[in-house]
């Protein structure tokens, strides 16, 4: 194919990095962004390879039914949502086709895929967002994101993914900056102050915080900056949007419980530096999931979508089938979300982790909720387990996985089959290499029973999946 070459397309797939796939008449696929699957179009080729090729959509023939005009008005220039141009419905639908197909050709897995678990609401889910900071064509101040993959910062501000209160505070900090002539961070020349905005929003008692990231470890008017943020007037949380019951909420003195300066002096795309300094209040925000407390630092992963989590978590512990006589392992368990889930039902649980830091937080959690079932290791899966396992002969009646994408090591597998625990839960968040593993389970006798998605990301392609395993 050449170059501005003009072929038709019926979209009928969409890729995992949110472009629609079509095939031309020859069978070679064409990946086109801002096309949805049902969509006829004609598209201009930007780029062609041997067996594939890269469009723009140059004319939506005949628009897919699933076709919604997008909440956000800089859904397309953002690329942080893929698929708002679809409707929910078929968003969730297309989900569940995808871990269904996965499962299946990759795995050979034929158990039913139960229909995904969505949001009543999906918008403003995200408890936290990340603004870098920038300036419009104009010349003034705005908040926002980086357009594809250049340096150049689009307002961001009406996001409808992240809650409504990130505006105003943002709206802050750009007022105080313009008051005291404080520079925006410039990527290319790494020079000026103020690079990011981050919110973390605790959606149980709407508790924010707000990590302004700079290229310096002070500030000119920091208190300022800390003053006029805590004089910020944010009406009480709205409970159908952030799940924050409205009572509660108008009852807190503040919704900013914490203002930290962060320090990032790196010439680099990762937005936090190492170090931090609390400019006001806390230096961490608290969330509840279910009825057990976390608190969250700056650094700290936490899960994205709050009130998902929570269904994701439900879904898990469903599945664990506990009576209170189990010993649980929990595989990848970051600061112990799952295992402190799993403690008040179980025996005993063990988590493995291997960033240190979560472990601290996973001890410091367990601890803040009084749960004295639970012990966390440091190091990585695929080593403590199988040490464990040949040292002390560890026990266990169940097994949780929660990996990152690139899925489990053999050396996982094979351990908690020699284990043989009478159920394995594997919670992921790809599922082609869910797929991998099940097959390689399914060699070991455990076959799968259950299989649920949880839609943790909408507007965007990504999927969660819970997975049953029973021993047969
Ligand atoms: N279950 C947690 C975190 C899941 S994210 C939650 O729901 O919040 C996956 C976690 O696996 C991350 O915390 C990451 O640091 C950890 N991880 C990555 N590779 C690992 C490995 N080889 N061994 C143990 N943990 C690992």
């Amino acid at each position: 194919m050449e170059k501005n070459q003009i072929v038709q397309l019926q979209i009928t797939d969409i890729s995992d990095e949110g472009l629609g796939i079509g095939r031309t008449k020859e069978g070679m696929a064409v990946f086109v962004k801002d096309s949805i699957p049902g969509d006829r179009i004609a598209a201009r080729i930007v780029k062609s390879r041997k067996t594939y090729a890269f469009g723009r959509v140059e004319q939506i023939i005949s628009a897919s039914p699933a076709r919604v005009c997008p909440k956000c008005p800089a859904a397309r220039a953002c690329g942080g949502c893929q698929i708002q141009e679809m409707s929910y419905e078929a968003q969730l639908k297309l989900k569940e086709n995808k871990v269904r197909n996965n499962l299946l050709r990759l795995g050979g897995i034929t158990c039913n895929v139960d229909p995904v678990i969505g949001m009543d609401k999906p918008f403003f889910y995200r408890n936290k967002s990340e603004y870098p900071i920038g300036r419009d064509k104009k010349g003034k101040l705005i908040a926002g994101f980086y357009a594809g993959r250049t340096h150049s910062v689009i307002d961001g501000r009406d996001c409808v993914i992240g809650i409504r209160e990130n505006r105003p505070i943002l709206e802050a900090v750009l007022a105080w900056m313009e008051r005291y002539h404080i520079a925006e961070y410039d990527e290319k020349t790494g020079r000026g102050l103020i690079r990011n905005v981050m919110i973390r929003c605790g959606f149980a008692a709407g508790q924010i915080m707000v990590v302004v990231v700079a290229n310096a470890g002070r500030l000119p008017h920091e208190n300022e900056l800390a003053e006029s943020l805590r004089k910020l007037k944010l009406s009480a949380a709205s409970g159908d949007k952030t799940g924050v019951k409205s009572e509660e909420a108008s009852q807190l003195p503040r919704r900013i419980v914490s203002i930290v300066l962060n320090t990032n002096t790196d010439k680099t795309n990762v937005i936090l530096g190492r170090k931090n300094r609390v400019l006001w209040g806390n230096d961490y925000v608290e969330d509840c999931i279910g009825s057990v407390k976390y608190r969250i630092s700056p650094l700290s992963f936490y899960q994205v979508n709050p009130l998902q989590t929570k269904k994701l978590y439900e879904t898990a512990l469903s599945f664990a089938g506990l009576t209170g006589q189990e010993t649980v392992w929990d595989l990848y368990c970051g600061i112990g979300t799952i295992s402190l889930f799993l403690a008040q039902k179980a025996k005993m649980v063990c988590g493995v982790e291997v960033v240190p830091d979560a472990v601290a937080n996973a001890k410091e959690n367990a601890k803040l909720n009084g749960i004295e079932n639970a012990r966390f290791m440091l190091g990585k899966a695929e080593e403590v387990l199988p040490e464990e396992y040949k040292e002390h002969q560890v026990k266990a009646d169940v097994i949780v996985v929660d990996p990152p994408r690139k899925g489990l090591d053999p050396a996982v597998i094979g351990t908690i089959a020699s284990m043989e625990p009478e159920r394995v839960v594997y919670v992921s968040c790809n599922s082609a290499t869910l797929a991998r593993d099940l097959k390689l389970f399914a060699e070991k006798g455990y076959a799968a029973r259950k299989v649920q998605p949880v839609d943790m990301f909408p507007h965007s392609v990504h999927v969660e999946t819970v997975v049953l395993m029973e021993r047969h």
